[in-house]
């Protein structure tokens, strides 16, 4: 293999260029680990080898390590994983030492990281390991460590040296949060040493090898009387950096993120050691994260199956359906913010309002978020100008000649969007593509209204659409292929992740979140205290409470759904405890969050000030309180349950989608990887016995679906164990 070439030139300047052919950004695998380490012995060993360049053949210097590395290790068990770091460690250490004398620190050669783009996870942390990094000025480029992002942290000697670099509190957004930079602000933070222009890159590399001296090539760490920025544990500085970050981190995460924690220990056990001894408590650490369901189900949803979703995993094998023109009706809040994604894309956006002002306003979002982007410096003038230039906002249907892909997102009510569909299909060509952003009502009901119901699908965005990053795409019973094709072209052009499911009241998202928030409200009714409710929600990985969710989207809209639901379902509505509830909150007239009062009590201007003493007195709380994790699993199950039937039915088709879109969708507790993964955590027969029990005491919504009876009787999980990095 040849993941690395080398040439010398007749200074004596070696270039070690990565450029994995089959792959347009270069992500390190185990055999280019070792290629690597080959390369840099003979550099090393080579008399004639002043210095070494290590760069990329690529736009970009890589997207960090190939998981298949990851799931190789894996396979092989504990002592395998660590044997592998560890082997790593050996390999950047080795770049870092540079054949340096151990005692005098003398005698090494100078190594550059040039850096012409990204530089990802592994694809930083050896940069890290060399001498210098000099990266081009690229504002395109990703500088950063997102190990953390799929619960895993940077184990390539990344956390140690971030740390000895720039100390633990500077280095913490990087670490514990994946926080990517742009070159600039790389630098800035002290995480590279210089930027170039990027046709200065590897001239500029090559005079610094020249002009390098001993004292240039050793780090901080690997000098007598080191002392690590900010102070370690028990210096009085690092002291007050370790408690807090530990507080910190802690009330972000609540415990449930095992990557949070080893890479905390990493740093602060990491702090208080020689630094060959702090990679090997690095190494350990990750070793246990590594081995950890949690980061298995991690990788496998947020980067694998998600990545698989956005390329098309489930895409009806039809012609390329690249969205040319779009058309938007309704310049609402949801209208106006699928136009603004959708243009920021690139594409032609004809944004259709009852009337001129609230097609302009629904523009002026767009407006609005570019200029934030201006104020943060992401965004330019002329950039602005041209998103801009892409919307035209009217009431003129006949604006709409020549688009492809119709997203209506009027009112919420089948009269009005029955009408909207017949004058659009009057005005658009025979091939529109025509969807609904509908959240409650049934795709195959609305296509009613529709003389071609085969191209009419729903395309359900998330609020606020600009930063939730799932589309749902539904499947009405008369939608065709080329519909289904469309839309996930449409979704793939606007960068967001797509899951494609059958119709069914509330889809997918909906009918699962619903049923948390009822069991949520359910307990105050019963007398749970509320707080108990909301923290054992947050305990457990759930970003909001209940009570605290039903407060932002607004009760009134819980009141109305309740409604419809009940005229929907007649005699099979559920009892009407969670009714009780959130009807007596509207009559009250508290709406939540926008009404400045619900569940919580809110200042002024707006921030949540805890619970409302009221509902204590409407619903005294009993003495005896459940146990948390009584609480937790009332909550969970309510979600997950809902999931399984939802599979069940028909309405999800791919366990995958119903993991991704329940992160994306909803945050469904992030670290467990999902509602099915979460399952397969626990397994199902022990699932069901936990279901047995909610059942008996809470009644029937508890009873475990035939579906998941079955796999406990079998033995069964929702993915074939181990089969982490095989999905893709
Ligand atoms: P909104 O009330 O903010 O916007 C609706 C817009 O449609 C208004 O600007 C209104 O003037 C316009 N409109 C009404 N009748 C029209 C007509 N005949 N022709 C042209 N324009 C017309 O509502 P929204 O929150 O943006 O919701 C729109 C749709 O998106 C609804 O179907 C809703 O269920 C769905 N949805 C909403 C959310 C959410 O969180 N708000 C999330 C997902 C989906």
């Amino acid at each position: 293999m040849t993941d690395f070439t080398y040439a010398l030139d007749a200074d004596g300047v070696a270039t070690l260029t990565w450029d994995v052919k089959a792959k347009s950004m270069n992500v390190m695998s185990s055999a280019a680990f070792g290629e690597l380490n080959e390369k840099i012995d003979a550099a090393l060993a080579d008399p004639a080898v002043k210095g070494i360049i290590l760069t990329s053949g690529k736009k970009d210097f890589a997207g960090g390590m190939d998981l298949n590395v990851i799931a190789a290790m894996k396979q092989g068990g504990v002592q395998t994983v660590f044997d592998g770091v560890m082997q790593i460690h050996k390999i950047l250490r080795k770049i870092e030492r540079a054949g340096m004398d151990p005692k005098t620190n003398k005698g090494g050669k100078p190594i550059v990281a040039a850096l012409p783009g990204t530089a990802l996870g592994i694809g930083l942390e050896l940069p890290l390991a060399c001498h210098r990094i000099i990266a081009a000025d690229n504002p395109r480029a990703k500088i950063g460590l997102p190990e953390i992002m799929v619960g895993i942290f940077p184990g390539a000697g990344g956390t140690t040296r971030l740390v000895r670099k720039m100390g633990a509190m500077m280095a913490a957004p990087f670490l514990l949060e994946g926080k990517l930079s742009s070159p600039k602000e790389a630098r800035a933070a002290g995480i590279i040493d210089e930027i170039v222009a990027p046709e200065a890159l590897l001239s500029r590399a090559k005079e610094w090898i020249l002009a390098a001296t001993d004292a240039d090539l050793v780090k901080p760490w690997d000098e007598k009387g080191y002392k690590m920025p900010g102070g370690t544990p028990y210096h009085p500085a690092g002291f007050m950096t370790f408690v807090g970050a530990s507080a910190m981190v802690n009330a972000k995460t609540f415990g449930v993120y095992p990557a949070a924690r080893a890479l905390l220990s990493a740093v602060y056990e990491g702090a208080m050691v020689p630094f060959d001894t702090a990679l090997k408590i690095e190494a350990r650490n990750f070793t246990n994260v590594l081995m950890h369901p949690s980061s298995s189900a991690m990788i496998r949803s947020l980067f694998i199956n998600k990545e698989a979703l956005e390329k098309g995993a489930n895409r009806p094998a039809v012609a390329d359906q690249t969205v040319k023109k779009l058309g938007v009706i309704g310049a609402g809040m949801m209208g106006a913010g699928i136009a603004y994604v959708s243009a920021n894309a690139g594409l032609e956006v004809v944004l259709i309002d009852a009337d001129q002002a609230a097609a302009d306003r629904g523009k002026a979002h767009s407006d609005a978020i570019l200029d934030k982007g201006i104020k943060r410096g992401k965004v330019t003038a002329d950039k602005k100008a041209e998103v801009l230039a892409r919307i035209t906002a009217t009431t003129d249907y006949s604006a709409l000649s020549g688009c492809d892909l119709i997203v209506e997102a009027v009112f919420e009510d089948p009269k009005v969007k029955a009408e909207v569909t017949a004058k659009v299909e009057a005005a658009v060509g025979p091939d529109c593509i025509y969807a609904t952003n509908t959240s409650t009502l049934p795709i195959s009901g609305l296509a009613r209204a529709s003389i071609r119901p085969e191209q009419f699908i729903g395309i359900h965005f998330f609020s606020p659409v600009d930063k939730m990053n799932l589309v749902e795409i539904i499947r009405g019973k008369a939608t065709g292929d080329l519909a289904v094709a469309k839309a996930l072209d449409f979704v793939r052009q606007i960068r967001k992740t797509p899951i494609v499911v059958n119709d069914a009241r509330f889809f997918y998202a909906n009918r699962c979140i619903i049923p948390y928030i009822n069991e949520g409200i359910r307990m105050v009714a019963e007398g749970v205290d509320p707080a108990l409710i909301e923290n054992a929600a947050k305990l457990v990985g759930m970003p909001l409470g209940p009570l605290q969710l039903v407060d932002e989207t607004s009760i009134d809209l819980g009141v109305k759904i309740a409604k419809a639901t009940k005229l929907a379902l007649g005699d099979d509505y559920p009892d009407e405890a969670v009714d009780k509830v959130l009807f007596w909150l509207a009559d009250e007239g508290r709406l939540g969050k926008k009404s400045l009062s619900g569940f919580y009590a809110y200042s002024d201007k707006g921030e949540r000030l805890g619970l409302w003493d009221g509902l204590a007195q409407k619903y005294p709380r009993d003495k005896m309180q459940p146990s948390l994790s009584d609480v937790q699993n009332r909550l969970l199950f309510a979600q997950v349950l809902e999931a399984v039937r939802a599979l069940e039915q028909g309405v999800l088709t791919d366990i995958r989608e119903g993991d991704v879109g329940a992160i994306l969708g909803w945050g469904f507790a992030p670290w467990s990887g999902g509602p099915f993964s979460w399952l397969d955590m626990i397994g199902a027969s022990n699932a069901v016995d936990i279901c047995r029990g909610l059942t008996a005491q809470f009644g029937p919504r508890f009873h475990a679906p035939a579906l998941l009876r079955d796999m406990a009787t079998k033995g069964q999980s929702f993915y074939p164990s181990d089969a982490t990095h095989k999905a893709a």
